[in-house]
């Protein structure tokens, strides 16, 4: 099965467990990436889920795919408490929390960029752009 079957699945299977409503989108044209790729958007995206039900508490999120020519967007969303993205990011800090600190390795092995954007009851949008010219 190919990404796009496979993240509808999972998306859906999330929101039947957690009881959030689960958006799922895809834009442009799809086209099959790297299994390695694929399998790093797949844990990247189930991640930023999970850290969505774990900590957010919202009652909707949003997982959108954009393939471009030469580049694949993830958006990662969710309407619930959001959190101060700078406390968790940095490899030197000892703080217990390795999601989004794998999640910012995985994505800079591809060569590609996260953001997360994030405020105090306005939840949280996590962007990754992923080159794939590149293999
Ligand atoms: P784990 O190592 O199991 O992933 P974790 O989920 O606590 O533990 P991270 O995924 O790195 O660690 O997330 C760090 C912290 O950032 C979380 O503990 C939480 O406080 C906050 N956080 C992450 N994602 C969200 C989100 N979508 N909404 C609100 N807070 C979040
Ligand atoms: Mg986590």
């Amino acid at each position: 099965l190919g990404l796009i079957p496979t993240l509808r699945k999972y998306v859906q299977d999330f929101e039947e467990k957690t009881k959030i409503r689960s958006l799922f989108e895809t834009r442009g044209k799809e086209h099959r990436l790297s299994s390695a790729m694929e399998a790093a958007i797949y844990r990247l995206i189930q991640e930023a889920l999970t850290n969505a039900a774990k900590h957010a508490y919202p009652t909707y999120v949003l997982v959108e795919i954009t393939y471009q020519a030469q580049l694949v967007k993830i958006v990662v969303q969710d309407n619930g408490l959001g959190f101060k993205p700078e406390l968790f990011q940095q490899k030197s800090k000892d703080h217990g929390h390795f999601g989004l600190i794998g999640m910012r390795e995985r994505v800079e092995l591809l060569e590609g960029r996260m953001e997360i954007e994030s405020a105090e009851n306005q939840g949280t949008k996590i962007v990754i752009h992923i080159p794939t010219n590149v293999e």
